[in-house]
C-alpha cells in the first residue's frame, strides 16, 4: 500500500500567532487520524521554527523552497543544511508559483532536487500544464517534460524520497479543480513515466493532487487509483476544512 499524504502549503500567509495556532491545530487533527496517513505542514521560513517547536510529532514540516546551493554567498537563500537542522524534512520544489515568478527553470528544478537527495529532505516535485497547454492539448507532453527533467540525475535510492505535486496552474487558487478522472488521467501518466525510470519506485511513489482541493471534492479526488492524496493551499490555512480534507483520504 502506498502512503497517503496530505500536504498544507500555507505560502506567505499568516504571521507568527496564526503559524503556531495552525500548528497546534493540525497536530490535534494529526493525532486523530489513522497512522497510515502522513500530515504535513509547509509554513513561511521564517515561522519554522516556532512552527516545529508548537507541532506534534506525528506533523512533518516542509520547506515551501530550498536552495540549489550550499552555505555561501546567496543572499535571500535557505540552504538545505539549514532546513535539516530545524527538523525539516520535506521541501516543496518547483511550484508553479516559483516557477512563473521567480525564475525556477527546470534546470533550477533538477538542480533543487538533487541538493534535497542530498542532504536527505524529501523534494515534494511539483508539476502541472498551464490552461493554454491543456487547451492545445498539450497537457501530457508538458508535465512529462517537467518531470523527466526534475528527476534527470537520480539514482534508485534518490528516486524513491520523491514525492510528486500534479498540480494543474490554471486549478491553483482559482476555485477551479480538475475532475477526478481528468487529474487520474495525468496521475496515472507520471506513474507511467517513473516506472519508464524505475518500475519497482513507480509504484511506491506518492503522487497527490494540489489545486482547489476543498473540503467538497476531497473524497472523490482522493478515490481515485493513482491520486494519493493532495498539496492543499487556501483550505491550509482553515482548520475545521483542512481536517475534513484529511479526513476525507
Ligand atoms: P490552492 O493551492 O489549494 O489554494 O489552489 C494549491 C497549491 O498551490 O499548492
Amino acid at each position: 500500500m502506498r502512503r497517503k499524504i496530505v500536504a498544507g502549503n500555507w505560502k506567505m500567509n499568516g504571521n507568527r500567532q496564526v503559524a503556531q495556532d495552525l500548528a497546534v491545530g493540525v497536530s490535534n487533527i494529526a493525532d486523530s487520524l489513522e497512522s497510515s496517513v502522513e500530515v504535513i505542514v509547509s509554513p513561511p521560513y521564517i515561522f519554522m521554527a516556532d512552527v516545529i517547536s508548537h507541532i506534534a510529532s506525528s506533523v512533518n514540516v516542509s520547506s515551501q523552497d530550498v536552495s540549489s546551493n550550499d552555505n555561501g554567498a546567496f543572499t535571500g537563500e535557505i540552504s538545505a543544511d539549514m532546513l535539516a537542522e530545524f527538523g525539516c524534512t520535506y521541501s516543496i520544489v518547483g511550484h508553479s508559483e516559483r516557477r512563473a515568478m521567480f525564475g525556477d527553470t527546470d534546470d533550477v528544478v533538477a538542480a533543487k532536487v538533487a541538493k534535497c537527495i542530498e542532504k536527505n529532505i524529501h523534494p515534494i516535485v511539483c508539476v502541472g500544464e498551464t490552461l493554454e497547454e491543456r487547451e492545445s492539448g498539450k497537457t501530457l507532453e508538458v508535465v512529462g517534460d517537467q518531470l523527466r527533467r526534475a528527476l534527470q540525475n537520480l539514482d534508485e535510492a534518490g528516486l524513491e524520497k520523491v514525492i510528486v505535486a500534479y498540480e494543474p496552474v490554471w486549478a491553483i487558487g482559482t476555485g477551479k479543480t480538475a475532475t477526478p478522472e481528468q487529474a487520474q488521467e495525468v496521475h496515472e501518466f507520471i506513474r507511467g513515466e517513473i516506472a519508464v525510470i524505475n518500475e519497482v519506485v513507480s509504484l511506491k511513489t506518492p503522487i497527490i493532487y494540489g489545486g482547489s482541493v476543498n473540503a467538497e471534492n476531497a473524497k472523490s479526488l482522493f478515490a481515485m487509483a493513482d491520486i494519493d492524496g493532495g498539496l492543499i493551499g487556501g483550505a491550509s490555512l482553515k482548520l475545521e476544512e483542512f481536517e475534513v480534507i484529511c479526513k476525507a483520504i
